[in-house]
């Protein structure tokens, strides 16, 4: 008989597992020790892969979902693209509504794994029938055999990351972990990650980060839903109009804003100080992380966990644009974006 070869049967079983990596620079002045999860590892570059997986294989054992049927999701693009990639894998078909702020590469990225994309305008209330959301509520309606995701409404979504996520870190870390700070977007990371961590030491702190523009801060302080907080913002896939029932926000202890420019000025910081190429809300995270060091909550005993949620090459039109940055006014007149060019 053949020796066993060492290889994947597909590319879903190396979903999860990504790695703890310690940050050596972009923290070197602070108290502390800081570790990144770097979903970017997971072969859809995020930790959406996690909910994807879970919430169809639930919904296969469950007999919800069977061969030849249609997936619909409203997605910002890393949920779109994990769902295309496990429906590819396992034979759906993919149906994708998206927020025209999505970025034309995430949207490319998409059809690129055979999924069907409509884009939604992003300034309308949830309820507009022109929202992504009543699209893909819509689609749902009219298309036969098809499965609605929803993964803001969804509580598998945080069940994903009680299985995965909370154990990954309290292993790597040896249980050790004091603080873990997550963006917050369906609210499905922090709050899956959260429950597993409380679940073993209640004592551990669990902080969210939000964009200015959303209402989900605001909403954790008085539990009451606040519109004058909801405006338009740049960053992508972080913060809501809405109040996702799959964010748990009694696991939370306290939620961090962080603005559109100092997210952006971060991400391009981790790549360029630990060489980690990682995306927008990574940079929100660790903008997070400097207001609450600020704040002094850290000492040399903490260990604190942030999780980067994708990759930097889904931003190239935006962050690592220089062009980009410039048009919004993140640069100031001092900033050189040169690049030399040498004549033939
Ligand atoms: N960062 C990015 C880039 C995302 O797409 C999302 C998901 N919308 C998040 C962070 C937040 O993750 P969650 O939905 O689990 O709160």
């Amino acid at each position: 008989m053949a020796d066993q070869l060492h290889v994947y049967d597909n590319v879903l079983q190396l979903i999860g597992n990504t790695p703890l990596i310690k940050l050596n620079r972009i923290t070197k002045d602070f108290d502390g020790d800081f570790y990144a999860k770097v979903e970017a590892f997971n072969p859809g570059h995020s930790s959406k892969d996690r909910i994807a997986l879970h919430i169809l294989e639930e919904a296969e054992r469950k007999g919800v979902l069977k061969p030849g049927d249609t997936i619909i999701e409203t997605t910002s693009g890393n949920t779109g693209f994990s769902i295309a990639m496990v429906s590819i894998i396992k034979g759906y078909e993919c149906i994708l509504a998206v927020s025209s702020k999505s970025s034309p590469d995430k949207i490319d990225a998409l059809k690129a794994m055979g999924a069907k994309v409509y884009v939604c305008p992003a300034n309308v209330s949830a309820d507009d029938p022109r929202s992504y959301y009543s699209v893909a509520k819509r689609l749902h309606e009219e298309t036969k055999g098809s499965v609605y995701i929803n993964q803001y409404f969804n509580e598998s979504n945080i069940d994903a990351h009680f299985n995965t996520t909370g154990p990954e870190i309290w292993n790597q870390t040896n249980g050790e972990i004091t603080h873990l700070i997550a963006c917050s977007g369906t609210g499905g990371t922090i709050s899956g990650t959260a429950r597993f961590l409380k679940s073993k030491n209640p004592n551990i702190k669990i902080i969210g980060v939000d964009a200015y523009g959303s209402v989900i801060q605001k909403y954790h302080a008085t539990r009451e839903f606040d519109a004058s907080e909801i405006y338009p913002y740049r960053i992508e896939g972080l913060g809501k109009n809405l109040i996702p029932t799959a964010t748990d926000f009694d696991v939370i202890d306290s939620f961090v804003k962080v603005s559109d420019e100092t997210a952006a000025h971060s991400a391009r910081e981790i790549a360029q100080t630990e060489g980690l190429f990682v995306g927008y809300t990574s940079g929100a995270a660790i903008q997070g992380l400097k207001q609450l060091e600020a704040e002094g909550i850290f000492d040399s005993n903490s260990k604190v966990v942030v999780i980067f949620p994708d990759h930097g090459s889904r931003y190239m039109s935006k962050v690592f644009s220089d062009k980009w940055m410039r048009a919004q006014g993140f640069f100031d007149s001092e900033h050189n974006e040169e690049v030399q060019t040498i004549e033939y």
